[in-house]
């Protein structure tokens, strides 16, 4: 079947376009591009419906080059010609990356500007007065940009793509979407790319498109089971501490790890409390500064840190626009009402993290979508993925909605119980307490004053300082310890009579944790791949701790 299709050069690609795809080390086009690219080198507009991670931005970007590149044959004026329409920063950032690595080899024919920056608008206006040749945008902040005549699209704009549109809605940019369509020109070839068929997108197809193609290509929302395995443990809310810690430091759960919680709160309680046992994550919430949030992101794609412990806020932001996924939802109204907030922030959608070995729900999503977006973080491309999710009593209805409305999208997807005997690990619990004694309130509250103000002056630094001095760039790291709490030093170490009988043999976390950083310091960043199986020769050990803990309980 794969040699049945559509190749790149087949596709009467610019050689630089090819040359681009080539440095990428993309083989092959996705099933989205090898439908999308030639339907929209022909001029059509579309509608495509791909699940995140399908490939789905160069499917319109590879396109959109492509166009500027013919246009640019006939007339070399330099304007505005294709606008990209996002719902967070980190998501511009990303599609601008994209755009550029793809204009690697023609980057003085096509130039890109992203404008969802935080930055004044003053700041912008002489980026834009060069009339990059694509500008990516949140639609707030293009529509700025267009009152503030700082753009003018009216004349020269060839192509429109809406990117996530069903977040456009849910992230509240619908009027700001419609007031902008007024300064575009009658004509132009539009793009509108979404997760999920929403009525809301629906309603913007009418709008925007005219006759188009529309691609479901993605039965499931999801991976399926071959690629993607998703598991859920119930437990006492108590217990999710001492399953993760049994799972990190005992590394069942290996490679680059998405811990999500419900609250910054909560991510800072998991980070110290992870920080007693010697883990290292970095939390990432809208709190943090874009320059601060986008380096994190980068330098975990590069392979510098393990766990990301991330918040994912926008369904508690927006409740309205996200209906909750279980009756009786109680909302989580402290975190709600932050002010500092960044309306445009949002990790678990859009965001590229690169080689995620596991999504761990520590906290359980509050809606479908938002577990779709989360788990979608892995299992991306063509990689394999494990889905963890932690699910106390308070949470069940949540899991029973996603486990139903997965049924109904593939019953291949179900989340299945990850089974084996809790007393196996209680031998950890008295641990847990003691390092959760040191984790109060009063030290979450000094850990996250800490980290904003520490990360506000790493922002400054980004900003300025490392633009000058790239190299010292990744010196910077966002996952030291906070310490507010009391650090006990023989937390750190997993004495051997502690570890569970099914795993001893199996596991051995000090010395899994020395070849990590060996492996660290040997290679170079960014070849630091998922770690999933290389350590066991091949076995997964959170599988084989799940079976072995099923047989022993059923003999
Ligand atoms: P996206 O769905 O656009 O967020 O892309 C998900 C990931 O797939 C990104 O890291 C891309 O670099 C990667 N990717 C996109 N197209 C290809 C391809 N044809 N072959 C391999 N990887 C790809």
């Amino acid at each position: 079947m794969a040699a049945e299709r559509l190749q790149f050069h087949e596709m009467g690609l610019d050689d630089r376009l090819l040359k681009a795809v080539a440095d990428l080390g993309w083989s092959q086009p996705t099933l989205i591009q090898e439908k999308a690219i030639p339907l929209a080198l022909e001029g059509k507009d579309l509608l495509a419906r791909a699940r995140t991670g399908s490939g789905k931005t160069a499917a319109y970007a590879v396109p959109v080059i492509q166009r500027i590149l013919a246009s640019k044959q006939s007339v070399r004026e330099q304007d505005v010609r294709a606008l990209i329409l996002v719902p967070t920063k980190e998501l511009g950032q990303q599609v601008q990356a994209m755009i550029r690595q793809l204009a690697a080899f023609c980057s003085r024919d096509v130039r890109v500007a992203d404008v969802t920056g935080k930055t004044d608008l003053s700041a912008q206006r002489p980026l834009l007065m060069e009339k990059p040749d694509v500008v990516v945008g949140t639609p707030s902040r293009v529509l700025a940009h267009l009152a503030a005549q700082n753009l003018v699209l009216h004349s020269s704009l060839e192509m429109l793509v809406v990117d996530e549109a069903d977040l456009l809605f849910s992230f509240g940019f619908e009027a700001d979407l419609k007031s902008l369509l007024c300064h575009l020109p009658k004509i132009y070839q539009s793009f509108l790319m979404s997760a999920t068929f929403t009525e809301d997108v629906q309603a913007l197809k009418e709008l925007l498109l005219h006759n188009p193609v529309v691609l479901k290509l993605q039965g499931s929302q999801l991976p399926d089971s071959s690629q993607l395995q998703q598991y859920s443990i119930k437990c006492e809310e108590e217990d999710k501490f001492l399953l993760v810690y049994t799972l990190l430091k005992l590394r069942l759960v290996q490679g680059k790890t998405l811990v999500f919680v419900g609250t910054v709160d909560r991510s800072y309680r998991l980070k110290l409390f992870m920080e007693q046992f010697g883990i290292p994550a970095c939390v990432l919430n809208s709190e943090l500064p874009v320059q601060s949030r986008c380096h994190i992101i980068t330098q975990f794609n590069q392979g510098f840190y393990d766990y990301i412990i991330a918040t994912d806020e926008q369904s508690l932001a927006n409740p309205a626009a996200a209906p909750p996924a279980g009756k009786g939802k109680k909302k989580r109204s402290s975190e709600r009402a932050g002010k500092s907030k960044d309306k445009e922030f949002g990790v678990s959608r859009g965001v590229d993290f690169q080689n995620v070995a596991n999504v761990l729900n520590f906290d359980f999503p509050l809606t479908v979508e938002s577990y779709i977006h989360r788990v979608g973080r892995t299992a991306r491309a063509d990689h394999p993925g494990t889905a963890l999710s932690l699910v106390s009593h308070t949470e069940l209805a949540l899991l029973a909605e996603v486990e139903e409305a997965l049924a109904g999208d593939n019953a291949d997807s179900v989340l299945k119980p990850y089974t084996f005997r809790m007393e196996e690990i209680e031998g950890f619990r008295y641990r847990c307490r003691d390092a959760m004694r040191s984790v109060t309130k009063q030290a979450v509250r000094e850990a996250r004053l800490k980290e904003i103000k520490q990360e506000l002056l790493n922002s400054e630094k980004l900003k300025t300082y490392f633009e000058d001095n790239p190299r010292d760039l990744q010196l910077l790291r966002h996952d030291k310890d906070l310490h507010p709490a009391v650090i006990k030093p023989h937390l750190r170490n997993v004495p051997e009579y502690l570890v569970p009988e099914t795993l001893k043999g199996c596991v051995n976390p000090l010395s899994a944790r020395r070849r990590r950083k060996t492996a660290l310091r040997s290679k170079p960043a960014g070849v630091v791949r998922s770690s999933f199986k290389k350590n066991l020769g091949g076995k997964n050990p959170l599988k084989s701790f799940q079976y072995s803990g099923a047989r022993s309980s059923r003999s």
